[in-house]
C-alpha cells in the first residue's frame, strides 16, 4: 500500500517523501487510518516499527486546522524518558515541516524559560514525561482542559519505570471525550487495565508478536566467568572479532556503576567509547547521543533508562555486557541493532550464573541462541589466578579503575530503576526550588574528582587488599562462625544462681571475660 492510500495531506506525503519513505511499515498502514477517523488506537509495537510516524503523521493532518490557546495545549503525547520524548519532538518537526504546527517538549533537566514562553503563546502539541509535566500542573501553569488528543507512548516502560500513578493523575485532568492513542511493547495485565480504563473501543493493531527479535539480528551468546575483569577482557576479544565489520556499537550494563567502569576500561585500550546512564545530567546524556548519531563516537555504553526506545538508525553490534535479568529487556536492547531491515549482531557475556536468565530469554523469544566463541577467549589480558583461585597480584591497570570506583555512594550499584528514574526527573524540581543543585555525581564526574584530587590511585591502593580477600565460600563459613561465636556464649552458659537477675540474668553479664576476672 503506497502512502498515498492512507488519507493524509498532500503537506505530510511531501515531508514522507523528502524522508526518503516509499511505503508506509505495518504499524502506519494498520493505524493511521484509523487514527484520521479519529478512533482511539491500542498499538502493541516494538520501537523500530516506525510507531512514532505512525501517530505523528495523522495528528499533525488532525491538528492543522485550529489553535491552541495559551497555556492549554491541543495535544498531548506522555513519552517515560527525556531522550524519547526528544525524538518525537523530532518526528513533528521533520514531518510537520510544511505545516504551522506549534510545539514545546516539557522534559526534566532542561531549562523550562524557553518552553513556558512556548506554552504562554499556546502550543497544538505538548511532549512531556509525567514528572516536569504534573509539576507544571501543580503551578498552574498548564490545563488540560483542552486537550482532546493523548499519546501515551511506550506505556510497558511507564509501568516499569513507576510512572502510571502520575499518567492516571495526568489522564484524570484530561477531558473525558477525547481521542486517546495507546503504544505498549507488550500487553501484561496490568497494561491491559490500563488501557481499558484510558480507551474507549479501540482498534486494536499489532505489528509482531510481544517480545519477538528481529530476523535481521545475528545472535550469540559467549560464556565467561562471573568476575569483570574476565568480562571485560572477553568483550576486547569480541570487539577484536568483530571489528572489521563493526560500525558502530551499544554495550549494556545492568547497573549504571558498571557503566562508568566499562567505559573507562574500554577508553584506557583505546577505544572509542562513552558512557551514557540515567545519573548523568541531561545535557551530558544529549550530547553524547547526538555525537553517537553523528558518528563521532564509535561506542557507547550505556544502562537500559537511558537507551531504551532511542532511534540510531545505523548501529550495527549491540553487546550484553550483563545477561539482562529481566528478559524483555533482552528483546529491547537487541532490538537497537538491525533495525528497519538492516543486519545486526548481538552477543551476550554469560557467565554460570546468568543460565538462568539465558533460559528465560530463549523462552520469551521463543529461538535458540547460538554460541560463539571469540578468538582466544579473554587470554590476551586476561589476569592470572592462583590455584585457590584467588586473584593473583598486580591486577591490571582497570581493575584499579573497579575498586577506586567502589566507594561511590551504594546507591550506584543498584540496577537502574523506576525510583532512580523518577529522582532524576524530579532533580529539576529540587534545582529549582533551592537554586542550588545538589546533583549526585555520576561515576565519571567523581571519577574526574579523583583525578584531580589525586585520590583513584590511593582509593585503589588503599584497596589493594583484594589478594587477602577470602574467597566467597570461606567469608561465609567465617561470617558462620562469628554468628555461631555471638550466640553461642549466651546459650550455653549455665544459669548464674548467684546473680539478682536469676535466670533472667541479661546475655551481657554472663560473658566469659568478665565473671571469670571476677571469680
Ligand atoms: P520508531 O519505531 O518510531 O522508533 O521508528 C524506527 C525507524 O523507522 C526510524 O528511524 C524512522 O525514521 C524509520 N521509519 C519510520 N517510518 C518509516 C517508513 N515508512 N519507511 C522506512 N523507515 C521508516
Amino acid at each position: 500500500m503506497p502512502f498515498e492510500s492512507l488519507g493524509l495531506s498532500s503537506e505530510i506525503l511531501r515531508a514522507v517523501s523528502d524522508s526518503g519513505y516509499d511505503k508506509p511499515t505495518p504499524i502506519q498502514e494498520k493505524a493511521i487510518p484509523y487514527i484520521l477517523m479519529g478512533r482511539d488506537v491500542l498499538g502493541v509495537a516494538q520501537t523500530g516499527t516506525g510507531k512514532t510516524a505512525g501517530f505523528t503523521l495523522p495528528m499533525i493532518d488532525i491538528l492543522s486546522s485550529g489553535r491552541g490557546r495559551a497555556r492549554m495545549p491541543r495535544s498531548l503525547i506522555l513519552e517515560p524518558t527525556r531522550e524519547l520524548a526528544a525524538q518525537v519532538a523530532d518526528n513533528f518537526e521533520k514531518y510537520g515541516k510544511y505545516t504551522k504546527l506549534s510545539m514545546a517538549l516539557l522534559i526534566g533537566g532542561e531549562s523550562m524559560r524557553d518552553q513556558q514562553a512556548a506554552l504562554t503563546r499556546g502550543v497544538d502539541v505538548l511532549i512531556a514525561t509525567p514528572g516536569r509535566l504534573l509539576d507544571l500542573i501543580d503551578r498552574g501553569q498548564i490545563l488540560l482542559a483542552d486537550t482532546k488528543l493523548l499519546v501515551i507512548d511506550e506505556a510497558d516502560r511507564m509501568l516499569d519505570m513507576g510512572f502510571i500513578p502520575d499518567v492516571e493523575r495526568i489522564v484524570s485532568l484530561l477531558p473525558k471525550i477525547r481521542q486517546t492513542l495507546f503504544f505498549s511493547a507488550t500487553m501484561a495485565a496490568e497494561i491491559k487495565r490500563l488501557s481499558d480504563a484510558f480507551l474507549i473501543n479501540p482498534k486494536e493493531v499489532s505489528v509482531s508478536r510481544p517480545a519477538t527479535t528481529a530476523d535481521t539480528v545475528t545472535q550469540r551468546y559467549v560464556r565467561t566467568e562471573q568476575e569483570a575483569k574476565f568480562k571485560r577482557a572477553m568483550l576486547r576479544d569480541i570487539l577484536t572479532d568483530e571489528a572489521a565489520t563493526m560500525k558502530s556499537a551499544l554495550i549494556f550494563c545492568n547497573r549504571k556503576r558498571d557503566v562508568g567502569i566499562v567505559a573507562r576500561s574500554l577508553l584506557r585500550h583505546n577505544y572509542d567509547v562513552e558512557p551514557l546512564h540515567g545519573d548523568m545530567v541531561q545535557s551530558a546524556r544529549m550530547d553524547a547521543l547526538r555525537r553517537f548519531k553523528k558518528g563521532e563516537i564509535k561506542m557507547l555504553v550505556c544502562s537500559d533508562v537511558a537507551a531504551r526506545g532511542l532511534d540510531i538508525p545505523d548501529v550495527s553490534h549491540v553487546f550484553n555486557y550483563d545477561t539482562p535479568h529481566n528478559a524483555e529487556d533482552y528483546v529491547h536492547r537487541i532490538g537497537r541493532t538491525g533495525r528497519a531491515g538492516r543486519a545486526g549482531k548481538s552477543f551476550t557475556l554469560v557467565s554460570p550464573q546468568d543460565k538462568k536468565s539465558l533460559t528465560a530469554i530463549q523462552k520469551l523469544i521463543g529461538q535458540t541462541i547460538e554460541e560463539a566463541k571469540p578468538g582466544k577467549p579473554g587470554k590476551a589480558d586476561a589476569p592470572k589466578r592462583a590455584a585457590d583461585g584467588e586473584v593473583a597480584a598486580n591486577p591490571p591497570a582497570d581493575e584499579k579503575i573497579e575498586k577506586a570506583a567502589a566507594p561511590e555512594n551504594k546507591a550506584e550499584n543498584e540496577i537502574e530503576t523506576k525510583a532512580e528514574t523518577k529522582t532524576v526527573e524530579k532533580a529539576g524540581k529540587d534545582d529549582r526550588k533551592t537554586r542550588r543543585p545538589r546533583r549526585r555525581k555520576s561515576g565519571d564526574e567523581q571519577h574526574a574528582q579523583d583525578l584531580s584530587n589525586g585520590t583513584t590511585e590511593d582509593a585503589a591502593e588503599a584497596t589493594n587488599d583484594v589478594i587477602a580477600k577470602p574467597s566467597k565460600p570461606q567469608a561465609r563459613a567465617a561470617r558462620g562462625t562469628e554468628r555461631r561465636r555471638r550466640r553461642e556464649p549466651a546459650q550455653e552458659q549455665p544459669a548464674n544462681n548467684n546473680s539478682p537477675f536469676g535466670e533472667h540474668t541479661p546475655a551481657f553479664m554472663l560473658r566469659p571475660v568478665p565473671l571469670a576476672a571476677n571469680g
